[in-house]
C-alpha cells in the first residue's frame, strides 16, 4: 500500500515535556496524559505505548471508546480515567469490570454506574465533575445534597475516588475572574462534601493552562493534554511563563513532523495557469512540484496559496489551491529537486521549521484541532 505521508513522534521530545512538566508540577502529583482526540493526532497506539515506556502510568480520556483502544496497545498497567462518554450499559460494564474510572457528572449515570456494579459485584470507581462555571458537564451545587445521599446509600458499590472540574479557558487572561470564581465554587463544594464525611483521595483541576497560569489548582492529580505533546495552550501563557522566569527560549519540544515527498516535478512556461482555475498565473518560466497531499489527508484548502513546505533545507510556497489529495509547490528557485525527495509539511528539516504554530494561524485554526484533524489513518511513527 502506498502511504503518501507519515508522520513521526519524537521520543525524546517527549521526555524533555515530561521533565519540563514535572519541574511545574512537583513530584508527588500524579501526571494524566490526556489522549483523547487520538493523542491529540499523535495516535492513541503510537503515542501511549511510548509514553508507558517512559514511565507515564496514567490516562485521561474522552470516551469508553477511546479507553477500549487505549487498552489494547496498553502494557495493562495504567490507570485509564473516562472524562466523557460511557453511557451504554454495555461500556459501562465493560468500564466497571476493568477498574477503569471515569466521571460522573449526572445523577442519571451515578445510579446507573450502582446498579451495573451491583450486578458485577465489584465497586464502580468515579469520580465526582463539579459545575463550576464552564456550563458544561458536572453536578450544579444544588444537587449536591441528592448525590451525598445517594452516595451513602450505595457506598458498598461506588468507590468515590476523585473531585474535579474543568476551566472555561484559563490559557486567556480574559477569562481571569470567571475562573478565579471556579476555584472558589470547588474549593466550597469540596468542604461541604467534607462537611458530610466525604473526602475523596484525589482533587483534580489543572488542565495544560492552569498548570503555568494558576500554579495553586495544581493538586492531587493534574490532566495535561497540550503541554506534553510540547505545545503552549496559548502564545499568551507561553510568553507569561517566559517573562516570570526569565527565560527566552522554549522548554517544550513539539513531538510532531508530518513528512510526504516530490511526487513529480516540471516545468510551467510564463503565462500558463496552474492547478484548477485561474488562482495563479505564472508571470515567469516556472518549476513545480506535486505533493500528494491535499485537503482529504488534513492540509486544509484554506491554505491555498498560502501555505509552506520544506524541500531540500528550503522553504517552499504552496502555490494555487490545495486539491483533494494534492497540492502544489513552488521550486523555481531549487531547480535540483527531483521525484522522491523528502517533503516537510510540519516539522523541521535542516534546521528550518514549520511549526503547528504558523501552519495553524495560516489556516485559522487552533493548534489543538490542526493536530486532532490529522486523519487517523496516516501511519505514525516513533523515533529516538
Ligand atoms: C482536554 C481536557 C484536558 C486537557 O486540556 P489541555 O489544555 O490539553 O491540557 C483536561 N481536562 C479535561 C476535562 C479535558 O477535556
Amino acid at each position: 500500500m502506498d502511504v503518501t505521508s507519515t508522520i513521526e513522534i519524537n521520543k525524546s521530545a517527549y521526555q524533555n515535556n515530561l521533565t519540563f512538566i514535572r519541574s511545574l508540577i512537583g513530584e508527588s502529583c500524579i501526571f494524566s496524559s490526556v489522549i483523547k482526540g487520538n493523542a491529540y493526532g499523535h495516535g492513541i497506539e503510537t503515542f501511549a505505548p511510548m509514553a508507558e515506556e517512559v514511565g507515564v502510568n496514567h490516562f485521561s480520556v474522552f470516551s469508553a471508546y477511546e479507553a477500549h483502544r487505549f487498552k489494547k496497545v496498553s502494557n495493562g498497567e495504567s490507570t485509564v480515567l473516562i472524562m466523557g462518554v460511557a453511557d451504554s450499559t454495555q461500556e459501562l460494564e465493560w468500564t466497571i469490570n476493568l477498574n477503569i474510572e471515569f466521571f460522573v457528572f449526572d445523577l442519571e449515570r451515578l445510579q446507573k454506574a450502582v446498579k451495573i456494579a451491583k450486578q458485577l459485584k465489584k465497586k464502580a470507581i468515579v469520580h465526582i465533575e463539579i459545575e463550576t462555571g464552564m456550563n458544561r458537564t458536572g453536578f450544579c451545587v444544588d444537587e449536591l445534597k441528592d448525590v451525598i445521599h445517594f452516595i451513602e446509600d450505595n457506598k458498598q458499590h461506588l468507590d468515590v475516588k476523585g473531585l474535579c472540574t474543568h476551566f472555561a479557558g484559563a490559557e486567556s487572561i480574559t477569562n481571569y475572574f470567571r475562573v478565579k470564581k471556579q476555584i472558589v465554587v470547588y474549593n466550597r463544594v469540596y468542604k461541604f462534601f467534607k462537611s458530610n464525611n466525604l473526602d475523596f483521595r484525589q482533587k483534580h483541576l489543572a488542565c495544560s493552562a492552569a498548570i503555568i497560569n494558576y500554579p495553586q489548582t495544581i493538586n492531587d492529580l493534574v490532566r495535561v493534554g497540550i503541554m506534553q505533546y510540547g505545545f503552549w495552550p496559548s502564545r499568551e501563557s507561553q510568553m507569561k511563563y517566559y517573562t516570570k522566569n526569565k527565560i527566552n527560549t522554549n522548554p517544550l519540544e513539539p513531538l510532531i513532523t508530518w513528512k510526504s515527498y516530490v511526487m513529480g516535478t516540471k516545468a510551467v512556461a510564463v503565462g500558463e495557469y496552474i492547478s484548477y482555475g485561474t488562482t495563479v498565473l505564472a508571470e515567469t518560466d516556472m518549476k513545480i512540484a506535486t505533493i500528494p497531499v491535499g485537503y482529504a489527508h488534513g492540509f486544509s484548502r484554506s491554505l491555498s496559496n498560502q501555505g509552506k513546505a520544506i524541500i531540500r533545507g528550503h522553504r517552499v510556497d504552496v502555490i494555487g489551491l490545495v486539491n483533494m489529495n494534492m497540492m502544489i509547490v513552488d521550486i523555481t528557485n531549487i531547480p535540483e529537486v527531483e521525484k522522491g525527495d523528502e517533503v516537510v509539511l510540519i516539522g523541521q528539516q535542516n534546521g528550518i521549521t514549520i511549526s503547528v504554530n504558523s501552519f495553524g494561524e495560516m489556516s485559522h485554526q487552533l493548534n489543538y484541532e490542526l493536530l486532532t484533524r490529522l486523519p487517523e489513518d496516516i501511519p505514525r511513527k516513533i523515533i529516538k
